[in-house]
């Protein structure tokens, strides 16, 4: 055991470490040896602060180099790195500090009364700062530590990460990210997407998700990469920057976000060979219009945070639109019925999927990992597909009550509890919506009780208090009642029929 995940990728630095790894908005330049000499200073600093292998350091901090060095820092001691949404409110982070039990937090200066809070009566070492610039106690903690902390050996099963996703139950559920979950998954994809030490990857995405996180910057750094790291999505740096970058990473959004403006062509773009899209489902007429405006063909791949990339379309070869592309070279994916019969090509059922991708159970929730997964190792993705005869999986829905607002997932019985738990309410439902932006959007269908009046604004006022934004619904309907089926459940396809338009 001589080797880590951190390891692998400190491999795969150019011999040249004053290559540029990063450059931020205001022109700023981070070098592989900057990530190299920040990852050993947060390792030491942590080692210090007594965190050690297999120890949770959660993280809820702005996007910026700091942040990317204090993740690599984690995965050179041997921890394990926990991102939070910097959404996130106090009720949110209460839980994930109680479930993962963090030895570490790290969060943006303006949170830290609220997280010193939280962790009163937790076994927290400490919580610490750093913000949007890289600055913070932890930070300071780093600044005089060695460049040369020896990385911390682990083995392929160790964890290397925790990723809180919601779960249908509305308790977010920890998925377990091994050493080799990670590393295999960046390895086949630089090779499938073709990454060469020569690219520019355009970053716009958040570093709390496995997409801008595992994806985006594995892929960059195991092929010795650079990337322009953008605090977030934002049109104007993006064109800004799209003439030096050679490819992209997005949510749809993204892409619909460009084509809405004409400064967005083909000429703006005649530096870029690829441009990447997931997270969300990809709609026809975005990737036609893309085409139409660019020349490119967006690839449409699959994946989610328990499992990273598991689908992509094809480099070379035909992207289809509506498709997300044959499984990874070292993934297996099948559709099964109910029962876990494997059915034929072009029948609809559930995704399963099987590698060395696939993550390894759910934080704490045995019984839950093991409803997830079959016998043989498969795991139920939970998303409705068919598999075509060329091989090339086509997501048709989600088995789930899940929405997918702007990328972020979003399972509406974690809203609707708040919602029911309101003075004049009797029950809710929360669906989603077509939006031209976020691909769907949050709307709250909510019966009162009649005891006192409500109006919508105290209901997105009352979740705006307790949760991140993105869950906050765009909109809110009183009704005397819910459709229900003859099973009592309320039929959200009805509701998503009418309200789906509705002003
Ligand atoms: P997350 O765990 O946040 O990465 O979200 C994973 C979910 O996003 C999957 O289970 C799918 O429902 C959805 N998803 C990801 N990529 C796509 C895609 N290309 N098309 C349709 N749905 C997608």
């Amino acid at each position: 055991m001589t080797t880590s995940l951190f390891m692998r990728i400190r491999d795969c630095f150019p011999a040249d470490l004053n290559k540029t790894l990063l450059e931020t908005t205001d022109g700023s330049r981070f070098t592989y040896r900057d990530a190299d000499e920040w990852s050993s200073r947060y390792a030491a600093a942590l080692h210090g602060l007594g965190a050690r292998k297999g120890d949770r350091v959660a993280v809820q901090t702005d996007k910026s180099p700091a942040a990317l060095f204090l993740y690599l820092g984690c995965i050179r001691a041997g921890l394990v790195y926990l991102p939070l949404n910097t959404a996130y409110q106090t009720q949110e982070l209460s839980y994930f500090v109680e479930d993962a039990a963090p030895v570490v937090i790290v969060c943006q200066p303006q949170r830290k009364a609220d997280m010193e809070g939280i962790v009163k009566e937790k076994s927290v070492s400490g919580v610490f700062t750093l913000d949007e610039d890289g600055q913070g106690t932890i930070t300071q903690a780093a600044l005089e530590q060695p460049v040369d902390f020896a990385p911390v050996p682990c083995a392929d099963d160790d964890l290397a990460a925790i990723l809180y996703t919601s779960g249908t139950t509305g308790k977010p559920k920890g998925a377990m990210m091994t050493q080799m979950n990670l590393w295999s998954n960046g390895r086949t994809l630089v090779d499938l997407w073709g990454f060469t030490a020569s690219d520019t990857l355009l970053h716009a995405l958040p570093i709390f998700h496995t997409h801008g996180l595992f994806i985006a910057c594995h892929c960059a750094m195991i092929s010795g990469a650079g990337m322009i790291f953008l605090p977030k999505f934002d049109r104007e740096q993006v064109i800004a920057a799209l003439p030096r970058a050679t490819v992209m990473m997005g949510v749809p959004t993204f892409y619909v976000r460009l084509l809405a403006g004409d400064d967005f062509n083909a000429d703006l773009v005649s530096n870029m060979r690829l441009f990447i899209s997931g997270s969300a489902p990809l709609l026809p007429e975005t990737f036609a219009a893309f085409h139409a405006r660019t020349g490119h063909y967006l690839l449409e791949r699959y994946g989610m945070t328990e499992m990273g990339m598991a689908t992509s379309n094809p480099l070379t070869g035909e992207r289809i639109i509506h498709t997300v592309g044959p499984a990874l070279p070292d993934v297996e994916v099948r559709v099964c019925d109910d029962q876990g019969q494997v059915l034929p090509a072009g029948e609809v059922g559930v995704l399963e999927a099987r590698g060395p991708n696939v993550f390894a159970g759910y934080w704490k929730m045995p019984e839950k990992t093991r409803e997830e997964f079959r016998d043989d190792g498969f795991f139920i993705t939970g998303d409705i597909a068919l598999i075509d005869k060329k091989g090339y999986v086509h997501i048709v829905g989600r088995a789930k009550d899940l929405v997918i607002s702007g990328g972020f997932n979003i399972y509406p019985k974690e809203i609707e509890t708040e919602i029911d738990k309101m003075a004049g309410v009797l029950e809710s439902a929360v669906i989603g919506v077509p939006h031209p932006d976020f691909g769907e959007a949050v709307v709250a269908i909510v019966v009162p009780d009649g005891t006192q009046t409500l109006l919508p604004d105290d209901v997105m006022n009352h979740i705006k208090s307790l949760m991140a934004n993105f869950k906050v619904p765009k909109k809110v309907f009183f009704v005397d009642e819910l459709p229900r089926n003859a099973m009592g459940k309320v039929q959200k396809n009805i509701l998503r029929d009418e309200y789906g338009t509705r002003n």
